[in-house]
């Protein structure tokens, strides 16, 4: 058996390359973190080789055996963490279990409620690119002029247009959202709710952030951002909607469980089980809400003004700045954001008069508030002058320095 270096240099080279970057850069994109060595184990184990369609005990191909147990210790952990009657683990991605709930309750050109995309929804919630805006009407509820959650506005909406379903969750929006009064709309105007917590679940499994289990009829996630699992989807839902919800899954959206992420993903929940886990997110809330107020400090406008959460915006325009170029000048010194659209931006999706900015990879690799407000310190230098070369080339310097006092997988030497 050859390694990758012996059989493939060129991968190798690029493999290795994206190792010292994720040791070496300040990482803030708001979805991301970084796995545990176990995760990475179970996805690189042999379990990549099964196939399994079906669920445990229930299976089309011989030889399950083993992997039913795997399955079945991840639905178990995943239903223990949130308080869900039911679980389905298998979703490849935080997509395809939104698709999976959307194919198991409506049909084409069905009515369905999110949040408005330029206000922080998901383009899985109806953007007319994604293929929840293709089959279904979109009807958009969004943030009123304190940029927070309208829910008058939101009721209203709902009882004029009589969505199907309403869905909770964002992508970029910092606040709490009150899924009680959400699920109370739902019920008013006769809709299934959905909460789409991707962004929020690892704060939700440690009790910092509002648990959307008890007021929804479906909840679903990716398994790989606050909650730091390796990349993939889950459904939770009552008990009642177990059947539809597996067969929408499985034949309908997808074909063999991926079983080694699957195994991943229950490394993953027990991780989250820890009482450790609590402490982590308590600190990613902190460390957001560190890099917020110095920020703000340092004059730039946050939306919402404030953050609840892992993640915030920066509006970028009081710099003259947009996000495209924010993005780019921040990348050279070693930070990594991404530009995104704040509440009615006049710019493009493109362009953008934002950036997004998260907590949860930073917290991982140890940092605290005093790092915190550097990491804060070092993102406004930079908007302040960033074409000046000389600051870029500092920045990047103490970034990487601050970086090696806080080795992710390796220590630097
Ligand atoms: N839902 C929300 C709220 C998200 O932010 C994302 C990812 O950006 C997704 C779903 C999609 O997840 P995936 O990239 O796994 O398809």
């Amino acid at each position: 058996d050859e390694t990758i270096a012996k059989f493939d240099p060129e991968l190798d080279a690029a493999i290795k390359a994206e190792c010292q970057r994720q040791e070496d850069h300040i990482e803030l994109i708001a979805s991301e973190n970084y796995v545990s060595h176990a995760v990475m184990e179970a996805q690189g184990s042999q379990l990549t080789n099964k196939y399994a369609e079906g669920y445990p005990g229930k299976r089309f191909y011989g030889g399950c055996e083993h992997v039913d147990v795997v399955e079945q210790l991840a639905i178990d952990r995943v239903k223990q963490l949130f308080g869900a009657e039911y679980a389905n683990v298998q979703p490849h991605s935080g997509s395809q279990a939104n698709q999976a709930v959307y194919f198991s309750i409506l049909k084409p050109g069905d009515t369905v409620m999110g949040m408005n995309l330029g206000h922080g929804g998901h383009l899985t919630h109806g953007s007319p690119a994604n293929l929840s805006g293709k089959m279904f009407n979109i009807v958009a509820y969004g943030l009123n002029e304190n940029e927070e959650i309208d829910y008058d506005d939101m009721e209203r909406v709902a009882m004029e247009k009589r969505p199907k379903l309403i869905i909770g969750g964002a992508s970029a929006f910092a606040l709490r959202f009150d899924f009680e009064r959400m699920g109370q709309i739902a019920k008013k105007c006769g809709a299934y709710f959905m909460v789409d917590m991707a962004h929020y679940a690892g704060l939700v499994a440690a009790g910092v952030y509002p648990n959307p289990v008890p007021h929804a009829d479906f909840v679903t996630s990716t398994t790989h951002k606050t909650l730091r699992g390796p990349r993939g989807g889950i459904i939770l839902a009552k008990a009642e909607y177990e059947k539809s919800l597996n067969s929408s899954v499985f034949p309908t959206l997808q074909g063999g469980p991926l079983m080694h992420v699957i195994a991943a993903k229950a490394v993953a929940f027990k991780e989250a089980l820890q009482p450790e886990f609590k402490d982590y997110q308590q600190q990613v809330l902190k460390n957001a809400d560190a890099m917020a107020k110095r920020l703000t400090e340092r004059g730039l406008r946050i939306v919402s003004g404030r953050t609840e959460s892992h993640v915030f915006l920066v509006d970028l325009r009081g710099k003259g700045l947009t996000g495209k170029a924010a993005d780019a000048a921040l990348g050279k010194a070693h930070i990594t954001v991404n530009k995104n659209s704040i509440p009615n931006d006049p710019e493009s999706p493109f362009i953008t008069s934002g950036i997004r900015i998260g907590s949860p990879a930073i917290t991982t690799r140890g940092f605290k508030e005093a790092e915190a407000v550097l990491v804060a310190d070092m993102i406004a230098d930079v908007l302040d002058a960033p074409e000046d070369a000389a600051v870029l080339a500092r920045v990047a310097a103490e970034a990487t320095a601050l970086c090696h006092r806080f080795p992710v997988y390796v220590k630097q030497g």
